[in-house]
């Protein structure tokens, strides 16, 4: 289109948005441990969900593997991803002799240790999340089968049988709904009066201030974007909560090549954000290829400020001052 041609379109970027403290860290271990040791760098799992970083990683030398028995023996390093890791895995190492380097989130960590208190004090507990998610296949493996129940909605709620002589915690994974989970966690109470609860929320500040940002923006625009991947439960929430907040066409994109233009005709106000794993390079992206289309106006919507940094895992923070 000659520019003149163009249909106006105001696109309100969210903000907060992208890339959390945690995975600014979990990348920065694995950069830092090929800038320090040469590739190999061995990772378990995507470091952090998102295609794009796992692939330019891979081009610089990281290896992604599922299991540690897809390692050779070697004295490389092997990272653990951001999610978390069954208490089996760092064990698994131990015996492999691997040079392991944990990238989990400390906020993730944060309700391993709650987890681990409840069970020293006998506490069965109660875990709100997703199955088959890695974060809470990792808070599972903090502790003994058994020790943790998994629930995931309302319903769940009433068919939990906890063990009758025990007291009652719960915890949850970091990336939920805000909104469902304070319901889940309603219903629990309801239940178990006496249920002990964390802290401080076990939702980390990202997962909030990312959700909160969209709420404000959803019901302002005709459509939002979310970049991330499929894989990313904060991602995925983000789209559910634009969609909730009453947005009309709500998607979740990895790159601009995804957009399904049949549904952004005729919008005259788009919303943006991404997921705690996806680079600020897709979403500007993104708003490039929205500009070829319409001529593009941008604002940001903030919603909060964020200035949480987590330092390198400990073993690349040593190295880096030798
Ligand atoms: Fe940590 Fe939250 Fe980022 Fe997950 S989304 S890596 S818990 S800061």
């Amino acid at each position: 289109f000659p520019p003149a041609d163009k249909p106006p379109l105001d696109v309100l970027i969210c903000a907060p948005r992208g890339f959390c403290a945690g995975v600014v860290r979990a990348i920065d271990a694995v950069e830092k441990a090929l800038a320090l040791y040469g590739p190999p760098v061995y990772v378990r799992h995507e470091i952090v969900h998102n295609k794009y970083v796992v692939e330019s990683l891979r081009r610089k030398g990281a290896v992604f593997v599922d299991e540690l028995d897809e390692i050779p023996d070697t004295t490389a390093p092997v990272i653990f991803s951001a999610h978390g890791v069954p208490k089996s895995v760092p064990r698994e190492a131990v015996t492999r002799r691997f040079f392991a380097i944990d990238a989990t989130c400390p906020l993730v960590t944060k309700v391993h240790r709650e987890a681990e208190v409840h069970h020293k004090r006998s506490r069965h507990v109660v875990l709100v999340g997703h199955a088959g998610h890695p974060e809470v296949v990792g808070t599972m493996g903090q502790l003994p089968e058994g020790a943790i129940s998994l629930i995931e909605t309302i319903a769940d709620v009433a068919r939990l049988l906890p063990p009758a002589d025990q007291e009652l915690a719960y915890v949850t994974q970091t990336t939920l709904s805000v909104d469902d989970t304070a319901g889940i966690v309603a219903a629990l109470k309801a239940r178990f009066p006496d249920i002990v609860s964390p802290h401080k929320e076990d939702i980390c500040y990202a997962t909030t201030n990312r959700q909160e940002a969209v709420k404000r923006v959803a019901p302002q625009v005709d459509a939002m974007i979310v970049v991330g991947s499929p894989n990313s439960s904060n991602s995925q929430r983000l789209r559910e909560v634009a969609e909730r907040a009453g947005c009309p066409v709500s998607r979740l994109v990895l790159r601009a090549e995804d957009i399904d233009w049949s549904l952004f005709g005729d919008i005259r106000r788009l919303g943006l954000t991404a997921g705690a794993s996806a680079p600020e390079i897709l979403v500007e992206e993104i708003i490039d290829a929205f500009a070829l289309r319409f001529d593009v106006r941008v604002e940001t919507v903030s919603t909060a400020d964020e200035s949480v940094f987590f330092p390198l895992p400990r073993d690349l923070r040593e190295q880096a001052t030798v």
